[in-house]
């Protein structure tokens, strides 16, 4: 066969053999076929043939014509079905069912940073691994205060690092750092850790949000009203609460509320431990001494602080039972439940 032939039948025969789409086969057709393709240009060039040579040419020339066509449908079935495959798995990939959604705290802890970011508060977080000074101290829990055996706390290194215990400590470093840029409105949600044993309404680890506002002139009534504001978004308009004197070291006076018991509507059941009600964190008007070790003057100053355990809440507005679910790797399969 003439060499110029073969090299053609060769180069094609590769080319081909690599078109993955439809308009590859099409440009390489018209390139080969086409009126002004190679292989008109080549069957015109046959007159320049010697007239012996000529029959013989043709000949060869039809072969690879057709071998090349041959291919190039081969070649089209392929691309075809590999088109066919892609658009297939595609389908399967939408009609796959969702099943992931937001961890329900997250949702809870989402839906109250935006009420309280269009309160003005701004969102803050911080270290896990706290001092004893941040935890406890400028929070008005000296050494060997009584309030220090309410919270069994997890150490690093004794006595100093801790896992911090509540999200009031990011309130003192943040009230240190925001001593001298006052007032503040601020909110932070966080883990926090404990020496618990776990049951269905107890965790070592556990979510809480905490609000602070530093202002001048704040009162109880300013501390309630933007608690009821929060107990309703979530909850609804009609959520029952009530405010109960409590004493927690960093507050004075100190207020806890409760709401009434979503599973029993204040009958009675396992979940409320038969008291019709669930304590849902602790709040009041910020302790002078704690203003006073962030370098705020009370004189001047006033405060309110409130903190929620983001779990309880997260449990009551979904209806879910055990805290252990929350901390559990199977969630995703009951978002019905959620
Ligand atoms: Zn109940």
């Amino acid at each position: 066969m003439d060499q110029k032939l073969e090299q053609i039948l060769n180069q094609y025969q590769e080319k081909i053999a690599q078109i993955v789409t439809d308009k590859d086969l099409e440009t390489t057709r018209i390139e080969l076929f086409g009126r002004n393709g190679l292989f008109n240009d080549l069957f015109t060039k046959m007159k320049d043939i010697e007239p012996q040579d000529r029959r013989s040419y043709g000949q060869n020339l039809n072969v690879i014509k057709n071998e090349l066509e041959r291919l190039m449908a081969l070649q089209s079935q392929k691309v075809e079905k590999t088109v066919k495959t892609k658009v297939e798995n595609q389908e399967n990939i939408k009609a796959l069912p969702k099943i992931g959604h937001l961890h329900p705290v997250t949702q809870t802890e989402r839906q109250l940073n935006a009420l309280f970011k269009k309160l003005g508060f701004s969102v803050y977080n911080s270290p896990e691994i706290v001092t004893d000074e941040f935890n406890f101290e400028r929070l008005n829990v000296p050494k060997n205060h009584p309030a220090r055996d309410m919270q069994d706390s997890i150490y690093i290194k004794e006595p100093e690092y801790l896992l911090r215990t509540q999200t009031s400590t990011i309130e003192s470093y943040l009230l240190k750092a925001k001593s001298g840029d006052l007032p503040i409105r601020a909110a932070f949600p966080g883990s926090v850790y404990r020496n618990e044993k776990v049951n269905r309404s107890n965790h070592f680890v556990f979510h809480q949000y905490q609000a602070v506002v530093v202002d001048k002139g704040l009162t109880m009534k300013d501390l309630i009203s933007t608690m009821d504001l929060m107990f309703k978004t979530l909850y609804g308009p009609e959520v029952v609460v009530r405010y109960r004197a409590k004493y927690y070291p960093e507050v004075e006076p100190g207020v806890g509320p409760d709401m009434q018991c979503f599973n029993c509507h204040g009958k009675g059941c396992p979940i409320c431990k038969y008291a019709g009600w669930i304590e849902m964190g602790g709040s009041g008007m910020i302790h002078p001494k704690v203003l006073k070790s962030a370098g705020i003057d009370p004189n001047i100053w006033s405060g309110f602080a409130f903190g929620m355990g983001l779990d309880r809440w997260t449990m009551a507005q979904k209806n879910i039972k055990d805290i252990r679910t929350l901390m559990g790797g199977n969630l995703a399969y009951k978002p019905n439940e959620l």
